[in-house]
């Protein structure tokens, strides 16, 4: 304001009478605190926007640098929006709509054309004309993914491809296998590919068809993706939990994109290199020609002998069935556990079991005490491993390994499962 109308307003303030002044300034003072409350200033409702719906409201305005452009507000609707069906090609679509072949080989002749070689039918494609001038042309897949090809004044068109992120929102999907898992799942609104992911999670811990029971409880945190309240289509399955007969499988996504069991451990089969927590001496190695200890015949031994004392706590090295619990005049007590299909372990000389036949153990559980059943020397524990019931050395035979979650990565994991966790016993 100039200074001297500022002067002239201050000026005729003073001539009012007293009691006019005040009751002006009360009304100047009701009309500034209302404009502040008012919803058009709209400040509280902007910050309490989630972080990724406010950035992607900037990022959607597409504002372009070239001055030939029409303008942002006229940019978001399109003149024209075509839905692909199968069998289109574009140059039909183009001709369909009486633009160019021209204008179509320079949208070809852009950057960013390699969206245009993953449209599916239901994909959209959308045109903004300025006559017969495509001025711009959008290859739209959700809201939170498109390509915008822009026209330029030589005629050519500069292209970007727009991904937002939006918001992602939780949701938890519970119920009980009545049928197969796949069937149960179906129902409550699973797609048949979220069904396929958690078949291939848990591919090596259960067997669905055999081991799943009517009734068998089962949650699914889900997390979808919105941007602007619109769904994308895009999802992740953040955990699984399966309740088989009273055991408890879990899978957690990590920021890997792998699946981890609740202690941060791989789902798929794997196997602990040593049955025993402490690495004891190794007293006698797996060796195919070896000459027998008692007998003094040449005799192989399939398995790695342990010198651990009597006592010690046996862990099964992978998740089985037990298959055998027996004592024997040579072995003593042993155990073997199957686990799939392809291997088999074995566990000699023991001196007390805790499983029994036909009992599922997992990967670190405690299957034994160590002993000097049978026919030995001296205590220890005979550890043998079979592929396709071939002993191989357990020390050093491929076998696929037990991976986890880095030690690094692990207090941020195990935040994320207490988390997922508690989401799912909530619901
Ligand atoms: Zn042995």
């Amino acid at each position: 304001m100039p200074l001297k109308k500022f002067n002239q307003i201050l000026s005729r303030w003073r001539q009012l009478p007293k009691r006019h002044r005040r009751v002006l300034f009360s009304l100047v003072v009701i009309v500034i605190v209302a404009l502040c409350w008012s919803p058009s200033s709209n400040l509280s409702g902007e910050v309490n926007l989630p972080h990724g719906e406010q950035a992607d409201s900037s990022s959607d305005d597409f504002v372009s640098n070239s001055p030939e452009m029409k303008p942002a507000s006229d940019a978001q609707v399109p003149d024209s929006e075509y839905t692909i069906v199968s069998g289109d090609t574009l140059g039909g679509i183009f001709a369909k709509l009486g633009l160019s072949q021209t204008q179509m080989r320079n949208i070809l002749e852009s950057d960013q054309t390699q969206a245009l070689d993953t449209l599916n039918p239901g994909d959209k494609l959308r045109f903004w004309r300025d006559q017969n001038n495509l001025t711009r042309f959008q290859v739209y897949f959700n809201p939170g993914y498109y390509v915008d090809f822009n026209l330029l004044e030589d005629g050519s068109y500069d292209s970007k491809v727009i991904r937002l992120e939006g918001v992602w929102k939780q949701r938890v999907v519970s119920g009980e296998i009545k049928g197969s898992l796949y069937l149960s799942a179906r129902k409550l609104g699973l797609t048949p590919a979220q069904i396929e992911q958690i078949g291939q999670m848990f591919k090596d811990k259960i067997n669905f068809s055999r081991e799943l029971r009517s009734g068998d409880p089962f949650k699914v945190v889900i997390e979808d993706q919105f941007v602007k309240g619109q769904s994308t289509g895009e999802n992740n399955l953040l955990a699984v939990q399966i309740i088989n007969q009273g055991r408890h499988f879990n899978a957690f996504l990590f920021d890997n994109g792998k699946y981890y069991d609740e202690k941060g451990q791989s789902l798929t089969r794997a196997f602990l290199r040593y049955p025993t927590k402490r690495h004891y001496r190794i007293s006698s190695p797996f060796n195919l020609h070896r000459r027998h200890p008692v007998t003094g015949r040449i005799m192989p031994h399939y398995g790695t002998d342990f010198a651990c004392p009597v006592g010690t706590k046996i862990m099964a090295t992978g998740d089985g069935v037990v298959t055998r619990v027996i004592r024997h005049p040579y072995a003593g007590l042993y155990i073997v556990i199957r686990h799939g299909s392809t291997y088999i372990t074995r566990y000699l000389h023991l001196s007390k079991s805790y499983v029994h036949r036909g009992q599922p153990v997992k990967r670190g559980q405690v299957i034994a005490l160590s002993g000097s059943t049978g026919r030995v020397t001296g205590p220890h524990l005979h550890y043998e491993f079979r592929i396709n019931n071939r002993p191989v050395n357990p020390m050093s035979a491929k076998i696929p390994m037990a991976a986890a979650v880095s030690r690094k990565d692990m207090p941020e994991f195990k935040k994320n499962v207490e988390k997922l966790l508690a989401v799912m016993a909530k619901s």
